[in-house]
């Protein structure tokens, strides 16, 4: 039964891609314009192999969850559905074509009866800034008056910048997304100390989607590994990355993999990097071998893991523990090597010099 009532309007919001970049903008924007927001449940098995089951095989999975997540919205009863194209981000820095086509995608694959929002943002175009889009975000619901539309982007980008506060400082996608929402911001204050840290390298929809990244920041914890991610940086320190690595952005979420690992790579704390990249995503493969080329000059261990619909949590936590404890070894091994060059410097400082130079 439809949830939407005469009085109430409401937006469908999939739990899935561009969610895990902006979804808390979208919160405060929408919100303040009186419209509900519904958010599909987590990603689970069924959600793959019901929007894996509407695709060709051949779709990279954050899409096919996505699709999921349509279905998920639509039993629930939502009638509209935000969908935007997000076609570039800045002056000729483009998304993967799935990403912009997804409107197009969605409406040739979901034969259901519903309405798709598809704001399109194209910072590349002319006329393609950010309050054309959430003009067309809300026409739908016949709000017209541009002041109170821009009214409403102040409050989106209220929420957006608490909850990048707290999740910079640490704290959990989950907790920073929910202090946020209530207008609250919880600085991170972890002072447990780790043995070994590492960088999860990854786009946002596949690493905070639990189901997608199997809970990996749970299972190094367990680990008693120290997990960095990208959205620990600050743009400057990305772009530095991207550089570093003597490359440039072209892909609008290159911040999350090569602008990152570009970063970790020079960082002395960081002892080793994992990626998780979807099987089948064309722009990862070429992020992941330039990171893992990288690394190799930087010395420093690298883990791929690259994930789809059949990929087993157990094959997965091997491969995890045994990266981890190559790390703890390598570690292990170099404390006890620098231990050793201090003692024989320490025991040739204190021989009396005829027998030094004997
Ligand atoms: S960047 Fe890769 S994983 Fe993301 S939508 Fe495009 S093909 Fe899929």
């Amino acid at each position: 039964m439809p949830t939407e009532t005469k009085n109430k309007m409401q937006i469908g919001i999939p739990r899935a891609m561009s969610y895990y970049n902006y979804f808390p903008f979208w919160y405060g924007f929408f919100e303040d314009l009186g419209i509900e927001v519904i958010v599909s449940d987590k990603t689970t098995k069924q959600t793959m192999s019901l929007g894996s089951s509407l695709v060709v095989s051949e779709t990279c999975l954050p899409v096919k969850v996505y699709v999921g997540h349509i279905l998920n919205l639509l039993d629930k009863g939502i009638d509209k559905i935000f969908v935007p194209s997000i076609q570039s981000i800045k002056h000729k820095i483009y998304n993967c074509s799935k990403i912009r086509g997804l409107p197009d995608l969605i409406r040739n694959v979901v034969k259901k009866d519903f309405t798709i929002i598809e704001a399109t943002l194209d910072k590349s175009e002319k006329n393609g800034g950010l309050y054309d889009f959430l003009k067309e975000a809300v026409a739908p619901f016949g709000i017209k008056d541009e002041k109170r539309i821009k009214q409403a982007s102040k409050e989106g980008w209220k929420v957006m910048n608490n909850f990048k506060i707290m999740i910079n400082s640490g704290l959990s996608f989950e907790k920073a997304l929910s202090y946020a929402k209530k207008g609250q911001v919880v600085i991170s204050n972890n002072q447990k100390s780790y043995p070994i840290s590492v960088a999860v390298l990854a786009h946002s929809y596949n690493l905070f989607d639990d189901r997608i990244s199997m809970k990996i920041f749970d299972k190094l914890e367990k680990l008693d590994v120290k997990a960095y991610t990208a959205e620990q940086l600050s743009i400057e320190q990305l772009q530095e990355g991207i550089s570093s690595l003597g490359s440039k952005l072209y892909w609008a979420n290159e911040y999350e993999m090569t602008g990152a690992a570009g970063h970790y790579l020079q960082d002395n704390n960081i002892d080793g990097i994992i990626t998780i990249n979807a099987f089948g995503c064309g722009p990862d493969s070429i992020m992941v071998e330039r990171i893992s080329r990288a690394a190799r000059k930087f010395n420093k261990p690298v883990l791929n893991l690259s994930v789809d619909e059949q990929t087993g949590e157990a094959g997965f936590i091997t491969r995890i523990e045994a990266f981890t404890d190559m790390l703890f070894r390598k570690k292990r091994a170099s404390i006890i090597n620098k231990i050793n060059i201090n003692e024989n410097a320490k025991h040739e400082s204190s021989l009396p010099k005829e027998s030094q130079h004997r």
